[in-house]
C-alpha cells in the first residue's frame, strides 16, 4: 500500500509544482528499513527561484498587504484541509519518522491543529495599541509651550521567512513556522529534514487546495547545503529554525553577515524533580513512559531524574519495572508503545552514550541494548541508569533516544542546583505532594517551561521556548504572531 504524498514527486515554489534539478533522495521507514519513496531533490538554482518567488509576493503580492481577518480565513481553510487529512498525515508520519501509531493521532497532528486553531483566534483579536497622551517640554524653548501627542503602534510583517525544520514532529514543527508567519503577513520558504521530506511537500498540495496566492508559501526539500542558502540569501529577513544546538549556532553564524532575525527552537536535556513527599510510584512510571515517547526523540522531554535519596531505589525499581512492559516493535501497530529511532546514525550515537554512561561507572537498571527478535528497523530499548552523577556526558549531552539519568539529591536546594546545571533550558518537571513548594521551585528552574505534577497546561495558549542554549524566541501562546511581526510607532501631535 503506498502511504499517502509519498507520490509527491515535485517542489513547489511560485505557486506550481516543478521536476527536481538535484534528482531524489531515498527515503526510508525506520521500522523496516525499507525506502517508502523517492524524495525531490531541490537545486541551489530551485532554492534561489524559491527565495524570489517569496520575495516577489511579499514585495508585490496581496499577501502582506491584506487585513488580518483575510489572511485568518485563508488560514483557516488550510487548518480545515488538514484536519479532513488527519487519517492520511498520520498514517504518513508513522512511516516517515516511526513514531507509535497510538500516540501519532493526538500528539504529532491533532495537537498541532489546535494550535494553529489558537494562533488564528489570537490573530483575529490583534489590534493596533495605542499609547497613553504623552506631554513633551519643547527642546528648542524650554520655557514655551509644551507639546501634547500620541503614539499608535502598528504590528507589520517582518517580511521573507526561511523555515529549516528536524525530523521528530515533522508536522507540528513545519505548521508551527507556517501558520504564524503566514497570519503575520509573511512570505516563506520552508525547508524540511531530508529524512521527512513528504511532511513538508504535502503543505504544497493544501496551498493549492486552499488558492494561496503564489510564492506566499514554498517548500523546497534538501539537506545542509540548502538550509545555508536559506540562511546566507540577502533576500531573506528573518530565519526560523527548529533542530539541534549545533546547527542553531551555525544558522546563527550563517545569517550574520546579513543581520536577519533569528528564531531559534533548539535541544534540551530537561530535569524531573521527584521530592521526598512524591507519589514515588507514579512519578517512576511516568518517568519511564516519558522517554519513551517518540523513542525518546523529543526535545523537551526530561531526562535526567533527580530523584530524593530516600525514593531512588524505590523509583529505580519502578522505572525499570514499567520500561520493562513497553511494547517495542512496529510504529504502525496500534498496540506497540514505542518505534525505533529515526536512522542507524541516531541509533549508533545512543549506544555511544550508552556506553560511556557504563564507563564512567553508572549504573544500568534496564535497558542498555537491542531489543530482541527485530532484526529490522533501528531500534533500540528503554534504557535507564542509576548512580549518575551530573557531570557524566549521560547526565549533560542531549541524547535523543530514550534514556533516563537519575541522579540523586537530598535538599530541594540541591535539586534546583543539579537542575540548573545544564547548558540547556527547554523544560523540566517536578513531583511533590505540596503543590505550593512546587510552584516555588518551579520559579527558580532556569528553563522555558515546568510541569508541575504532570501538569500539561493549556498548551495550545502557553507560551513555549527555550532559555540558555535551548533557544531564542517563543512559540505558540498570544505572542506567537509577534516573532513575525516588526512593530512600527507613529507619533501624532494632537491639537493640531
Ligand atoms: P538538525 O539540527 O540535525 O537538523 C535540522 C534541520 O537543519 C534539517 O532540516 C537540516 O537539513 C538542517 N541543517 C543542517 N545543517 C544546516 C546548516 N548548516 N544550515 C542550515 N540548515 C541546516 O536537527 P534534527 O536532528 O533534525 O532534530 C532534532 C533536534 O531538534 C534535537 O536537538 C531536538 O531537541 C531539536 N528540537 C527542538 C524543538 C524545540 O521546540 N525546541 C522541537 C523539536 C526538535
Amino acid at each position: 500500500m503506498t502511504i499517502p504524498y509519498t507520490d509527491i514527486s515535485q517542489v513547489y515554489y511560485d505557486g506550481a509544482w516543478h521536476d527536481p534539478q538535484a534528482g531524489t533522495e531515498p527515503v526510508i521507514n525506520p521500522a523496516t528499513e525499507e525506502v517508502i519513496a523517492a524524495a525531490p531533490v531541490a537545486s541551489a538554482q530551485q532554492v534561489d527561484a524559491a527565495i524570489a518567488a517569496a520575495r516577489e509576493a511579499f514585495d508585490h503580492g496581496p499577501w502582506p498587504r491584506m487585513s488580518m481577518d483575510e489572511r485568518a480565513d485563508m488560514v483557516e481553510k488550510m487548518a480545515r484541509a488538514l484536519r479532513a487529512k488527519h487519517a492520511q498525515i498520520a498514517q504518513l508520519i508513522v512511516a516517515e519518522v516511526g513514531c507509535a501509531a497510538g500516540i501519532t493521532h493526538l500528539m504529532q497532528v491533532d495537537n498541532p491543529l489546535r494550535l494553529l486553531e489558537a494562533a488564528i483566534g489570537h490573530a483575529r483579536r490583534e489590534q493596533p495599541e495605542r499609547l497613553p497622551i504623552d506631554i513633551t517640554p519643547n527642546p528648542f524653548a524650554p520655557d514655551g509651550p509644551r507639546s501634547i501627542g500620541g503614539t499608535t503602534v502598528v504590528r507589520e510583517p517582518l517580511g521573507v521567512v526561511s523555515a529549516i525544520t528536524g525530523y521528530n514532529f515533522p508536522f507540528l514543527l513545519n505548521l508551527a513556522k507556517i501558520g504564524p508567519a503566514l497570519l503575520a503577513g509573511c512570505t516563506m520558504v520552508l525547508k524540511p529534514s531530508p529524512f521527512t521530506p513528504f511532511s513538508a511537500l504535502l503543505f504544497g498540495q493544501v496551498a493549492e487546495e486552499i488558492g494561496l496566492p503564489a510564492g506566499v508559501l514554498n517548500i523546497v526539500t534538501g539537506g545542509i547545503e540548502e538550509g545555508q542558502l536559506l540562511c546566507t540569501d540577502e533576500r531573506v529577513d528573518m530565519v526560523t529554525f527548529t533542530g539541534s544546538e549545533g546547527v542553531g549556532a551555525q544558522i546563527m553564524a550563517q545569517a550574520a553577515p546579513t543581520l536577519k532575525k533569528v528564531h531559534l527552537e533548539l535541544g534540551g536535556k530537561s530535569a524531573l524533580i521527584v521530592r521526598e513527599d512524591a507519589d514515588v510510584q507514579s512519578a517512576a512510571a511516568m518517568a519511564a513512559t516519558v522517554i519513551s515517547i517518540n523513542a525518546g526523540q523529543g526535545c523537551a522531554i526530561p531526562t535526567r531524574f533527580l530523584v530524593h535519596e530516600s525514593l531512588r531505589p524505590a523509583f529505580a525499581a519502578t522505572a525499570a519495572a514499567v520500561a520493562g512492559q513497553i511494547a517495542i516493535g512496529n510504529p504502525a501497530d496500534p498496540a506497540i508503545g514505542m518505534g525505533p529511532l529515526i536512522r542507524e546514525s541516531q541509533r549508533s550515537k545512543v549506544e555511544h552514550f550508552i556506553e560511556l554512561g557504563r564507563s564512567a561507572g553508572a549504573r544500568l537498571v534496564c535497558g542498555g541494548g537491542r531489543p530482541a527478535g527485530l532484526d529490522k528497523g533501528f531500534f533500540t530499548e528503554v534504557t535507564v541508569f542509576d548512580d549518575v552523577t551530573n557531570d557524566m556526558a549521560i547526565a549533560q549531552e542531549e541524547i535523543f533516544g530514550p534514556v533516563g539519568c537519575i541522579i540523586g539529591f537530598s535538599t530541594d536546594e540541591e535539586a534546583i542546583r543539579i537542575a540548573n546545571d545544564s547548558r540547556y533550558g527547554l523544560n523540566g518537571a517536578i513531583q511533590t505532594a505540596d503543590a505550593a513548594k512546587g510552584y516555588e521551585m518551579a520559579l527558580q528552574i532556569r528553563t522555558g517551561s515546568v510541569s508541575l505534577n504532570g501538569g500539561t497546561g493549556t498548551m495550545s495558549d502557553a507560551p513555549i521556548g527555550g532559555y540558555k542554549r535551548s533557544g531564542i524566541g517563543r512559540e505558540y501562546g498570544p505572542g506567537w504572531l509577534r516573532e513575525y511581526q516588526h512593530e512600527k510607532s507613529i507619533f501624532y501631535p494632537i491639537g493640531k
